[in-house]
């Protein structure tokens, strides 16, 4: 399961202070609904295209729930679940504003 949090950064500030290790859970289960906080589980890498088009690789935070046994992914807001296209470029385009640079890449 993949949950979407706040994140005010940018994907390059979120890559440059490690931003994946401040990641904290819910204190509720998403997936079960059982009280209590996520035990972190590693991570997974994914490829995110940055503000001039290129591809840079962030590191995602992944909890799992001891009740259900299920993981829970938390992705920073301005990625889109199994995109590579930032969230801002892919509002941009949508906006019409097809003269950015990042949409145009
Ligand atoms: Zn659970």
């Amino acid at each position: 399961m993949q949950r979407i949090y706040a994140c005010e950064l940018t994907p390059e500030q979120y890559i440059a202070t490690e931003a994946h290790l401040q990641v904290r859970s819910e204190l509720v289960c998403p997936r079960c609904g059982k009280a209590g906080r996520l035990h972190r589980h590693g991570v997974y890498r994914r490829g995110i295209t940055a503000g001039l088009g290129q591809i840079l690789t962030v590191v995602i935070a992944r909890f799992l729930c001891l009740t259900c046994r299920g993981t829970v992914s938390y992705l920073p807001n301005f990625a889109l679940s199994y995109r590579l296209v930032q969230a801002s470029t892919f509002e941009a385009f949508l906006e019409g504003k097809i003269d950015r640079r990042d949409v145009q890449n």
